[in-house]
């Protein structure tokens, strides 16, 4: 469903993507992880279309982008950044509505209603502006409004970045069942081995100075490194992940 192919993206002298080649398959959740500033937010950003490639080619559904509508290409994708992105001269469901507003898709209250219980975020949020919620409440609203038109693809950019650790366990808990209802296509960048353990055990995809290193479940990871990089990785974070999914095979 997406397909990258010898994607490479330079930042003047600095490659930040190196001749990335990369199939996700529909409805499956992958995880993008790897040292601070390794490329993923580059990649990610390059599947949506916001950064252009130097050379490589991204399609989606076997389509190449440029020969997509933008508009109709970005109504496939829900997108969320770590700060959540919130407009903050507007309440928690002006924000929402924008992406409905922008592509003129009607929206009542009750599919915000519905959204905000999936989600599990308190309807009397709504009309409170971002200034006045919490960490967990923003980032629980920048995903009700990825979700707002129903995407195929959700692609969060540490979604749960700079929360405390119990929100973040909460918020982790609550994404997981998130995408096992959905059943979308959801590819997230975290930097924490723990938390792309527990929320996409089957596709953890390990990325190092604009390459992928290793690919695949994370069991197989711990237990078939492709190098000494992914060992010393998967050392450095094995507490956490021993906390969240367990220690065993
Ligand atoms: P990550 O998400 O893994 O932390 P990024 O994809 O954000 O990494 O960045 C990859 C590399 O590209 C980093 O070295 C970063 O400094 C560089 N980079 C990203 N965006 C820009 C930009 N707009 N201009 C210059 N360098 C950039």
């Amino acid at each position: 469903m997406i397909g990258l192919a010898g994607i490479t993206k330079r930042y003047g002298a600095h490659t930040a993507l190196d001749r990335v080649d990369l199939d996700i398959q529909p409805a499956t959740t992958t995880a993008l992880i790897g040292p601070s500033g390794c490329g993923k937010s580059t990649l990610l950003r390059v599947i949506l279309g916001l950064i252009e490639p130097d050379s490589g080619s991204v399609s989606i559904e076997g389509r190449g982008l440029a020969s997509w509508d933008r508009r109709e290409l970005r109504r496939r994708f829900g997108y969320a950044i770590q700060s959540g992105g919130l407009f903050p001269h507007l309440t928690a469901r002006q924000n929402i509505e924008l992406p409905a507003m922008a592509h003129h898709v009607p929206l009542d209250a009750r599919r915000i209603a519905q959204l905000a219980e999936l989600t599990h975020m308190d309807p009397e949020l709504l009309d409170r502006f971002p200034a006045e919620l919490s960490g967990g409440q923003r980032h629980r609203v920048a995903l009700v409004r990825a979700l707002v038109l129903d995407p195929d693809i959700l692609l969060l950019d540490e979604p749960l970045g700079a929360l405390d650790p119990m929100v973040r366990a909460d918020l982790q808990h609550d994404l997981r069942a998130l995408f096992d209802e959905l059943n979308k296509t959801v590819v997230l960048v975290t930097h924490d081995l723990a938390e792309a353990a527990y929320l996409a055990p089957r596709d953890i995809l390990l990325l190092r100075e604009g390459r992928i290193v290793q690919r695949g479940p994370f069991a197989e990871l711990r237990e078939r490194p492709a190098d000494a990089f992914v060992t010393r990785f998967i050392e450095a974070q094995t507490g956490r992940v021993a906390a969240l999914v367990g220690a065993g095979p």
